[in-house]
C-alpha cells in the first residue's frame, strides 16, 4: 500500500493523541504556579510531544531531512525532559548533561544517516534505542524512590507505563534492526505497525496524565499535612489530635486495648515571655516539641491544645509504662533549658496523665488529665500526676 493511502488511516489515532496531550498541556500549564518540582519538564515533554506527532504524520509532505530529525529529535527530547521531571520530582540527580550529550549525538547520528549515507534502518535503532534507554531508566528511578504521599495505584501505573514505553521501543528497534518489517513504509497497516502505533498513542498521553496525577496527589497530601498541623510547632493541631485521639479510642474498644493521655502545661510560661521575650518563647515551645518528638514511640501523638498546652495520646500502653515515659519527658525537659540569641532558658512542664478504661469517651479522659494536671500544678508545679481511677 502506499504510504499517501495509508497515513490517512493513522490519522484519526495521532489526532486523538495530540487532543489529549494538548489537554495535558494545558493541565500541566495550570499546575505550574503550585511549583511542584518537575512540572514544569514535565510540561517540556508534552509540548515536545506536542510537535512530534505532526512532524511524524507530515513525512511525507516535508522534505525527509526535516521530518526525521525534527521528529525523532523531538521525540528524544520528550523522553528526556519526562525523566528529568521524574528525577526533579523525587528530589534526585536529573542528569541532564548527559542527557542532552545523547539527544545532540542521536540528533547528529541522525542527521547522518539522512544526509551522508540514507540508512533508515539506523535511524530506527538510533531514535527507539535512545528512547527505549531513557524509559528504562525512567522506571527504574521511579520504582526505587517512591515517596510516602503518593498512592501505590498511581504511582505503580507510571512505572508500568514508563517500562512499557521502553520496551515498545527496545521491540521495534530490534524487529526493524533484525531486518523485520517494511522499512519504506513505516506507516502501512501491517499488525506490528499498528499495534505499535496504538499502544504509543495511549502511552504517551497516559504517562503525561500519570504525572499531573502525581502532581496533585502530591499538592493534596502536602494542603492535608498542612491542615492537620500547627503552623509554629508542627505537633498536631487540637481538632486533628481530638478527631484522630477518638479514632483511637474506638480501636481501642474494639480489641480492648490499653490507652492513655497526658496533658502538658509548660509552667510559669508568661515570665518566661515577660523575661526574655516573646520570640525566646516561641524557642521554648520548640525546644519542647522536639522533646516530645524524640521521646515518643511510633503511633504515639502529640497535639497542641492552646498556647503552652500540649497533649499526648499514648495507644497500647499501662499505666506504669505511661507514667515512667511521661516522667522521662519531664525530666528532659527540666534537664535541657531551650537556647535562644539572649543565652539558655530553663524551663519546666507539669503533667496530668489519664488512663483509659472501656466506655470512657475522649472527653471523658481529658477531662480527667485535666484535673490531673490541675494537681500537679498546685502540688508545686514540674511533676506528673495520674489521675485518680475514681475521677
Ligand atoms: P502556669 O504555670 O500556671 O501554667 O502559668 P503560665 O504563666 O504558664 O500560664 P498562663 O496561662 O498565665 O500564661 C500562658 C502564657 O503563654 C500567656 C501567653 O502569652 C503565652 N503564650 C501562649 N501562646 C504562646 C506562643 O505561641 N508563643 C509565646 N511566646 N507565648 C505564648
Ligand atoms: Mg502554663
Ligand atoms: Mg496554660
Amino acid at each position: 500500500m502506499a504510504a499517501a493511502d495509508t497515513v490517512p488511516i493513522l490519522l484519526p489515532v495521532f489526532l486523538v493523541t495530540e487532543l489529549l496531550c494538548a489537554c495535558n498541556t494545558v493541565q500541566l500549564w495550570s499546575l505550574k504556579k503550585a511549583g511542584v518540582a518537575g512540572t514544569r519538564s514535565w510540561l517540556l515533554a508534552n509540548v515536545a510531544m506536542l510537535g512530534y506527532l505532526p512532524a511524524l504524520a507530515l513525512r511525507t509532505a516535508l522534505p525527509l531531512v526535516f521530518s526525521v530529525v525534527l521528529s525523532n529529535g523531538l521525540g528524544l527530547v520528550a523522553a528526556s525532559a519526562f525523566y528529568i521531571g521524574c528525577a526533579r520530582f523525587l528530589g534526585r540527580p536529573t542528569h541532564v548533561r548527559a542527557l542532552s550529550l545523547m539527544v545532540l549525538s542521536a540528533v547528529l547520528a541522525l542527521l547522518w544517516f539522512t544526509l551522508a549515507e540514507d540508512s533508515i534502518l539506523i535511524r530506527i535503532v538510533v531514535s527507539s534505542g535512545g528512547i527505549a534507554i531513557v524509559f528504562a531508566a525512567t522506571a527504574a528511578l521511579l520504582a526505587c524512590h517512591r515517596p510516602a504521599e503518593q498512592r501505590a495505584a498511581v504511582y505503580w501505573l507510571c512505572v508500568a507505563c514508563s517500562a512499557a514505553t521502553s520496551l515498545l521501543h527496545l521491540l521495534r528497534s530490534l524487529y526493524y534492526g533484525a531486518g523485520f518489517g517494511n522499512l519504506q513504509d513505516l506507516f502501512a497497516t501491517t499488525l506490528p505497525n499498528v499495534f505499535s502505533m496504538s499502544l504509543t498513542a495511549a502511552l504517551v498521553p497516559g504517562l503525561s496524565m500519570l504525572a499531573v496525577a502525581m502532581v496533585q496527589e502530591h499538592l493534596l497530601s502536602d494542603a492535608t499535612f498542612r491542615a492537620e498541623r500547627d503552623g509554629m510547632t508542627g505537633v498536631l493541631t487540637r481538632q486533628c489530635f481530638e478527631t484522630r485521639s477518638m479514632q483511637l479510642i474506638q480501636q481501642a474498644e474494639a480489641r480492648a486495648l490499653p490507652l492513655c493521655l497526658v496533658l502538658m502545661d509548660l509552667d510559669h510560661f508568661k515570665q518566661i515571655n515577660d523575661r526574655h521575650g516573646h520570640q525566646a518563647g516561641d524557642q521554648v515551645l520548640l525546644t519542647f516539641c522536639n522533646l516530645l518528638r524524640q521521646g515518643l514511640r511510633p503511633g504515639d501523638m502529640v497535639g497542641r491544645m492552646g498556647g503552652e498546652e500540649f497533649a499526648l495520646l499514648l495507644p497500647q500502653i499501662h499505666a506504669a509504662q505511661a507514667m515512667a515515659l511521661a516522667e522521662r519527658l519531664r525530666q528532659g525537659a527540666a534537664a535541657m533549658p531551650a537556647t535562644s540569641l539572649g543565652g539558655s532558658i530553663p524551663y519546666s512542664v507539669s503533667m496530668g496523665l489519664s488512663v483509659w478504661q472501656p466506655g470512657l469517651s475522649f472527653h471523658e479522659l481529658y477531662r480527667h488529665a485535666d484535673l490531673a494536671l490541675y494537681a500537679a500544678k498546685r502540688a508545686g508545679r514540674n511533676q506528673v500526676m495520674q489521675a485518680a481511677q475514681s475521677d
